[in-house]
């Protein structure tokens, strides 16, 4: 028995193995071409105001138009441009890409809004970031306050001293500082005061069940009077209905996304969506 057992985990092991290394090593040429061949794309979902009920900021979402396997998603090529290094011509394009294309929407006439943009921690860990942004800045002549960093709460906890001078640097910028999945890692919180940040965002995974599960509603509502606390604006992700949304409301969160009110959209249908909220529709 343990050797027809050994055999099959033997035979299990070898050929998935084999096609998930083939995979990764096709899929790292391809997304080495992927930027040149003009594949990456990126959609922008809304943040909205949970007072007013009015954009008050836009989240890039990276996408790859694979050639044959078609949409991959961010989880699954992020960590292969993570481990590869590719993350950070990539990170570099995406950041370029979501300045220039806000500071269209402001020349354009449209009201100034703020443009998050997420930050891997390659990128963040990365010497040359505050140039790389301050350069981007410049190009775009994008007006700091307008542009938000997204930094997971892991990333950011993760070497906490070196950290405290990179978002210090940033923040002297004039950028806004979001800590991104807020309540999935281990954040000290001593030393979550010590940086200058500006937003936590809830993760979804507390969202989901907020309105069924006693210990998520509990953690949300204490998020979002500790971010108070400390004076930092919280957006809940991932909001899916009205029940959630509610919920928030009472709670007195500051800001929701999620698919209840819009999905990611690209650049022209968000367009759209813009004018329509500045002509007062
Ligand atoms: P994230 O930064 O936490 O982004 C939010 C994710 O939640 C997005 O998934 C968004 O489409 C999804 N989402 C928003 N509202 C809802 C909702 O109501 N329900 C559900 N089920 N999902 C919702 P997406 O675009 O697949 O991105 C996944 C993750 O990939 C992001 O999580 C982020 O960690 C990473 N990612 C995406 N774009 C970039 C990027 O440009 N750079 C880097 N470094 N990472 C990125
Ligand atoms: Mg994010
Ligand atoms: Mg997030
Ligand atoms: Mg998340």
């Amino acid at each position: 028995h343990a050797k027809a057992e050994g055999r099959n985990n033997f035979q299990f092991y070898t050929s998935s193995g084999k096609t998930a290394a083939l995979r990764s090593l096709t899929l790292e040429g391809d997304l080495r071409m992927a930027l040149a061949r003009r594949e990456l794309f990126v959609e922008y979902q809304p943040e909205i105001d949970l007072k007013t009920g009015e954009t008050v900021g836009l989240e890039t979402l990276v996408r790859w138009d694979h050639p044959t396997l078609g949409l991959i998603p961010p989880l699954d090529f992020i960590p292969l441009a993570e481990e590869t290094g590719l993350i950070l011509p990539i990170g570099e394009w995406i950041l370029s890409i979501a300045c220039m294309q806000n500071a269209i929407w402001h020349k354009s006439g449209l009201e100034p809004i703020r443009v998050a943009v997420n930050l891997s921690g390659h990128q963040f860990r990365q010497r040359n970031l505050i140039k790389t942004i301050a350069k981007t800045l410049t190009n775009s002549r994008l007006d700091p306050q307008h542009l938000e960093l997204e930094i997971t709460e892991s990333t950011l906890m993760e070497n906490a001293a070196s950290t405290i001078h990179t978002v210090k640097e940033l923040k002297s910028m004039g950028v806004r500082l979001a800590v991104d999945d807020f309540g999935t890692g281990y954040s000290s919180l001593s030393y979550l005061r010590r940086f200058p940040l500006d937003v936590l965002k809830i993760d979804r995974s507390f969202i989901r069940d907020v309105t069924i599960n006693a210990d998520d509603a509990a953690i949300t509502r204490a998020i979002i009077a500790m971010a108070h606390n400390l004076n930092l604006e919280v957006i809940a992700e991932g909001v899916e209905n009205e029940q959630q949304l509610q919920f928030l409301q009472e709670n007195n969160c500051d800001m929701a996304q999620g698919y209840y009110y819009c999905r990611p959209l690209t650049p022209a249908k968000l367009t759209k969506h813009l004018e329509k909220q500045s002509s007062g529709l």
